[in-house]
């Protein structure tokens, strides 16, 4: 099939003014100046139109599971409070509500141009009840060990049972422990050896927010007396910043995705200083979640000026307003006004892609990716087409999930 579209974005490269795209069962084998790259005798073609073709957008991190809870804690008064009254609201869902909640998240994940989603996965058990994917998922089974430290072993046991449970052409699985105030340094480790014998990747919370910092640097506060109360071992606190307590003790490191890092200190920059960039893990920054929780500011400078690999990600509808990964790029746009909009895509593009170990594959257009594609209605000079996708805050009106068409229509 060979799609015909005004500018082809392919983010790898630069744009192409009146594009072609070539693919072949769920592969794209070829792209180039339409006039170039004529139609093949027999092939499909399709005229997109007045529209930027580009690679469909990979979210970093989700929570599918809470999709059904837009502006259900409002104005929490710190980060303590959210995570209690999230707990609760918890437990008054239904098998069927998180099933339900699952499926909204995709169908407004996907009509906002995302193909492939990192959801964590509160209520792994239910993952096997779902019909396969529409877009490619990573479930990242959320390990917690909060209350029966001596079960870790235990957990990891439940996460491979889940794993065997479940694959379709679009699923894939990682590794969630969940934050440092949540799984202890032995699940961790446990995760840590899991996922490398069986190639998957890892994912955690970490130095989210002030109320985390204050609990392991002091050993005092809100969360720090929540989780006492819960009969939480706090022998931890009063070391080091979450950030350093985790990779000074060995259980996160590199190619980690690490979800936040907001509140990082002298220590931590210290500390990343030290590594070279194969030791580096990957870092996800949801703007409107952090908005939200109106956290620290995010290092993005400190961190993009260091080497990291920065990606985006929408975190839950719990904490946010959409699961429009542009709306989240044009949020950050406000707090980072320097970053093009090329620098902004690459966030929800190569980065997630390569943070995954699917760079060349997902998140750009070259010969061999996956046929992940999308259209943004595109009228512009071709230089600015990119600015135009990040500026464009309706629905999409066409996408391609591994070769397979769907407009929005269809959604
Ligand atoms: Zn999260």
């Amino acid at each position: 099939m060979l799609l015909r579209a005004r500018v082809v974005l392919p983010i790898s490269a630069p744009p192409i003014f009146g594009g072609a795209v070539r693919v072949l069962g769920n592969r794209v084998t070829a792209l180039g100046r339409a006039a170039d790259l004529p139609a093949l005798p027999g092939e499909e073609v399709r005229e997109l139109g007045e529209v930027a073709l580009l690679p469909g957008l990979i979210n970093a991190h989700c929570h599918l599971d809470y999709s059904t809870l837009r502006n259900a804690i409002t104005a929490p008064a710190g980060f303590t409070e959210w995570v209690q009254r999230l707990n609760s609201i918890k437990r008054q869902l239904s098998n069927d509500d998180i099933l339900d909640a699952i499926q909204r998240g995709y169908t407004e994940a996907q009509r906002f141009g995302t193909t492939t989603i990192c959801s964590m996965a509160a209520f792994p058990d239910l993952v096997p009840q779902l019909p396969p994917a529409p877009l490619r998922t990573w479930w990242f089974y959320e390990m917690i060990d909060i209350r029966h430290r001596i079960t870790s072993e235990e957990v990891v046991t439940g996460a491979l049972s889940f794993f065997e449970t479940r694959k379709d052409g679009l699923t894939q699985f990682g590794l969630n422990p969940h934050a440092p105030y949540t799984a202890s340094l032995l699940l961790y480790r446990l995760a840590r050896v899991c996922a490398e014998q069986n190639g998957m990747p890892l994912t955690t919370h970490v130095s989210e927010s002030l109320e985390e910092s204050e609990m392991f640097e002091n050993g005092s506060g809100p969360l720090h007396q929540f989780l006492e109360g819960l009969q939480r071992p706090m022998h931890d606190c009063g070391h080091d910043t979450p950030f350093g307590w985790l990779w000074r003790n060995g259980a996160i490191g590199k190619d980690w995705l690490l979800a936040h890092l907001n509140d990082l200190k002298a220590s931590d920059f210290s500390l990343l200083e030290t590594l070279s960039p194969d030791q580096f893990p990957h870092v996800v920054h949801c703007p409107g979640s952090h908005a939200y929780f109106n956290h620290p500011p995010f290092p993005f400078t400190k961190l993009a000026g260091l080497g990291l690999n920065i990606c985006v990600g929408t975190d839950s509808l719990a904490s946010t307003d959409s699961l429009s990964l542009l709306g989240e790029l044009r949020k950050l746009q406000l707090r980072e006004p320097a970053l093009s909009a090329e620098d902004l895509l690459h966030t929800v593009t190569l980065a997630p892609a390569r943070a995954l170990g699917k760079a060349g594959e997902l998140g750009c257009l070259e010969p061999g990716a996956l046929a992940d594609l999308i259209a943004i209605p595109c009228v512009g000079p071709v230089e600015q087409a990119a600015a135009e996708c990040v500026a464009f805050t309706g629905f999409v009106p066409w996408m391609m999930v591994d070769g397979k068409i769907s407009t929005f229509e269809t959604l």
